[in-house]
């Protein structure tokens, strides 16, 4: 979960990417790139033409999605299938109910795995029980899940929320620990009550030898005070997901060895500049692409199925964006995150 508020639509001059809605996402070969290979573009590419990528899995039957036009720099919906979304809410209360429909839709638009965030004790039981249900690859997408507590409901942790939590954990389809970590912007819970959740967390992963999904907004020296006392007995490492922090911050994240998570906030050329700036010396082995959501909708995205809300179908923008900072192409980065995904989440995460 972000704490973030999405990044503000601006439809201006180059920027307006996607927003002609008729060039026809599953027009495949079709000419989706039609009026926007602009010949510039870090991570452009062409179609690749039929057959390659498994386009089309779940046919027609899209669930209403409208068309989404061309990804920016005319990039092929194609360069992008293998991407595993690291980070979706789709146990907020927001989304439960239309999981198949997300899933569906994220499956035709090339994503393979979404690792589904438990925020709470609630929020991980219902996000386990949807990769359980899942088994068997609805849509050609595998789903997995985290179980943590979010730092907004640190001030709920007690022995029973460990124990839950923790006993998640034994599942397979439970892949990771958390979302877990320090936020002082927001402030829902007190400093005492956020670091004592965070450090039980830590502990919990150092027992049962899994990955943490951390969380940090406006508190990376503590943050990293904290993870770095607890780094070495933590065999799984973690990715701090929605990195929006400061160069310092990512230095000490990179220095620690954890891996960045990096959501639809690149996709805004104005409020992501920072952001994108520090996205171009983040190392590709240790890059991860999320939507987080149903929060931060990627700019650029002109068709609003979920009411105005992101879902995992959109992780293709974020996926371009990311590219377009780190100057490789759509292919690479996806590659690379997903090879990182895999590594830092198992087997479970790795496409088929
Ligand atoms: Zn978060």
């Amino acid at each position: 979960m972000s704490a973030l508020r999405k990044p503000r639509s601006r439809r201006t001059g180059a920027a307006s990417h996607g927003e002609d809605a008729g060039d026809g996402r599953r027009g495949r070969g079709r000419g989706r790139n039609r009026g926007r290979n602009r010949g510039r573009g870090r991570g452009r590419r062409r179609g690749r033409g039929q057959g390659q990528g498994g386009g089309g899995r779940s046919g027609g039957g899209d669930g209403g999605l409208p068309e989404l036009g061309p990804l920016p720099d005319g990039v092929a919906w194609e360069s992008c299938v293998g991407m595993v979304d690291i980070g979706a809410n789709l146990a907020h209360k927001s989304m439960r109910g239309r999981v198949e429909e997300f899933v569906a839709r994220s499956g035709s638009n090339g994503v393979g795995a979404i690792i589904i965030t438990g925020t709470s004790v609630k929020d991980s039981e219902t996000a386990a029980a949807m990769a359980v249900e899942a088994e068997g690859r609805e849509a050609g997408v595998a789903l997995v899940s985290t179980a943590g507590v979010h730092p907004h409901d640190a001030k709920r942790w007690d022995a029973a929320t460990a124990a839950r939590i923790e006993a998640l954990l034994a599942d397979d389809h439970v892949v990771a620990v958390g979302e877990c970590g320090l936020d002082y912007n927001r402030m829902f819970s007190t400093k005492d009550e956020q670091v004592t959740a965070f450090r039980a967390q830590l502990e919990i992963a150092a027992r049962v030898a899994k990955p943490l999904f951390l969380h940090e907004r406006d508190a990376w020296e503590p943050f990293v005070e904290i993870l770095a006392e607890y780094w070495p007995s933590l065999p799984a490492g973690g990715v701090v997901h929605c990195f929006t922090s400061p160069p310092e911050a990512l230095a000490a994240y990179l220095e620690l060895g954890a891996y960045i998570g990096i959501t639809g906030w690149v996709c805004d050329e104005r409020r992501g500049g920072p952001l994108r700036d520090l996205v171009a010396s983040i190392p590709l082995d240790r890059i991860l692409i999320e939507t987080d959501a149903p929060f931060l909708k990627p700019r650029g995205v002109a068709a609003i199925p979920s009411r105005g809300r992101n879902e995992p179908a959109y992780l293709p923008y974020v996926a371009v964006a990311v590219a377009e900072c780190m100057g490789v192409t759509a292919e690479e980065l996806v590659a690379a995150s997903t090879a990182n995904a895999v590594r830092l989440f198992g087997e479970a995460v790795a496409p088929r």
